[in-house]
C-alpha cells in the first residue's frame, strides 16, 4: 500500500498518509522530525475560472488539447478541480458552448476529472455602467424559466453556478427555479437594493461573487452594493485574492466583518493568468496583462478578470491578512468546496487527492509543488 510521510498544514504535526486503490486508508501522526518534511494539503478548488496559461474558454472552437493544456497549467498551479465559467454571450452561443464543452470533458478522463462543474457568469447581470463589468450590457436578456430550464437540461447531472443580478425582470423567480433544479446561485454584477438582495436570499441565492468587484469606481457613501451585502447575513462571498482586485485594506476588513467560514478565493482567471504578460482575449473582448499582472481591456480603466494563480491568491491573501498561508488554505481549498456541494477533506475513505509543498525558509515563497489525484502525481 502506497504512503508518504509529511507535515500537515493545519497542524504541522508529522503524518503518514497511505492510501489503496485511490482511496486515502489512513492519516496518522508519526515521529518524524516535523522540519525535513513537505507539507501536506488539500488541492486548491476553483469555482471561477475563466480561462488560463494562454487559453481562452470563451471560445467556440476550444480543443480537448487546449483544455487540458490549461488544466495541467491549473494543476501545476495547486488546483486540482474548477468550475469552467462561461461568461455573458448571446445566449444560444452560450448554450453551444456549454454542450461543446461537456463534450470536450467527456474525451478524457483527466478534463472529467478536473472540471468539477461550470459557472455561468451572466448574461442575467447588471446593464448599468460600472456594475456590467467587462460584460457586454447588450446581450443580456431577462432571465426567463425557459432559459433556466435549457440550461439544466443541456448540463445533465453536471455542478452548476449561477453568477445573476437579482434587479432584472424575472430573476426571483428564475433564483427558486434554478435552486429547485439543483444549481446554486451567486448574486453579482448587481446594484440590488437591499430589499431585493434578501428577497433572492429567500428565493435560494447562497453566494456573492467576488465582492468589492463589479461596481463602479465610485460609490454612495451612505448606500452602496458593499454595504448592503454585508449587511445581509447568511451569503457565502467570494473575493479574488490577488491584492489588485480588492484593496489590501478592504480585503482585511471584509475577513474581520465576515465570518471566515463565509469567505472563500476565485481567481476569476483568464488565459493571461499562468501566461507571459501580452495581449488575450476572453471571448470577444481584447484584453492586456501587464506586467503588474492587471487584466484590462486596451484603453479602458476596468479589470477585465485576473492573471492569478490559484496557488499565488493563497499566499498574496496571506501576506495581506498578515497570516501563514496555512491559515488561508482552506479558503482556496475546502470552502469553495463545501460551497459547491464537493468531497475535499484529507481523511480515511476519500480520494487521495492532495498537494505536497516545499517552501523556502523564508516564507512564504515556494520552492516546488506535486499534486496527486487518486494517488497518482498529476502535477
Ligand atoms: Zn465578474
Amino acid at each position: 500500500m502506497p504512503s508518504l510521510r509529511a507535515r500537515l498544514y493545519t497542524t504541522g504535526h508529522p503524518v503518514e498518509l497511505s492510501w489503496n486503490h485511490g482511496l486515502i486508508t489512513g492519516l496518522a501522526s508519526t515521529s518524524n522530525p516535523a522540519s525535513t518534511l513537505p507539507w501536506l494539503a488539500p488541492p486548491l478548488v476553483d469555482l471561477q475560472v475563466n480561462g488560463f496559461a494562454g487559453i481562452d474558454f470563451q471560445q467556440d472552437d476550444l480543443t480537448a488539447p487546449a483544455l487540458l493544456q490549461a488544466t495541467r497549467a491549473l494543476h501545476q498551479a495547486g488546483c486540482g478541480r474548477y468550475f469552467l465559467t462561461l461568461i455573458t454571450d448571446e445566449w444560444p452561443r452560450l448554450i453551444r458552448r456549454l454542450q461543446q464543452l461537456r463534450q470536450l470533458r467527456l474525451q478524457l478522463p483527466e478534463l472529467s476529472a478536473a472540471i468539477a462543474g461550470w459557472h455561468l457568469e451572466g448574461p442575467f447581470l447588471s446593464t448599468e455602467p460600472g456594475y456590467c463589468g467587462a460584460h457586454n450590457p447588450a446581450l443580456m436578456p431577462e432571465p426567463t424559466a425557459d432559459h433556466i430550464r435549457e440550461l439544466r437540461a443541456v448540463a445533465g447531472t453536471d455542478c452548476l453556478l449561477l453568477t445573476l443580478a437579482p434587479e432584472r425582470k424575472g430573476a426571483i423567480a428564475a433564483i427558486q427555479l434554478a435552486v429547485e433544479l439543483g444549481c446554486r446561485v451567486s448574486l453579482g454584477h448587481t446594484n440590488a437594493t437591499a430589499k431585493l438582495l434578501e428577497q433572492a436570499r429567500q428565493a435560494g441565492a447562497s453566494g456573492f461573487t467576488h465582492l468589492g468587484n463589479a461596481c463602479p469606481q465610485l460609490l454612495d457613501r451612505h448606500d452602496n452594493i458593499l454595504w448592503r451585502v454585508l449587511d445581509l447575513p447568511r451569503l457565502q462571498v467570494s473575493l479574488i485574492p490577488d491584492a489588485i482586485h480588492v484593496a489590501p485594506p478592504l480585503f482585511r476588513l471584509l475577513h474581520r466583518v465576515l465570518d471566515p467560514a463565509r469567505i472563500h478565493y476565485v481567481s476569476d482567471a483568464t488565459a493571461a493568468a499562468g501566461a507571459p504578460p501580452g495581449l488575450y482575449t476572453i471571448g470577444r473582448l481584447p484584453i492586456q496583462a501587464g506586467a503588474d499582472q492587471i487584466v484590462r481591456q486596451p484603453g479602458k480603466t476596468h479589470f477585465a478578470g485576473s492573471a492569478l494563480r490559484p496557488i499565488d491568491g493563497v499566499f498574496r491573501a496571506a501576506q495581506m491578512l498578515g497570516l501563514s498561508w496555512r491559515d488561508t488554505w482552506d479558503a482556496f481549498s475546502l470552502r469553495p468546496a463545501r460551497y459547491a456541494g464537493l468531497n475535499a477533506e484529507l481523511r480515511p475513505g476519500a480520494p487521495a487527492d492532495f498537494c505536497l509543498l516545499e517552501l523556502e525558509e523564508s516564507e512564504p515563497a515556494l520552492r516546488h509543488l506535486q499534486l496527486f489525484r487518486a494517488g497518482q502525481q498529476i502535477a
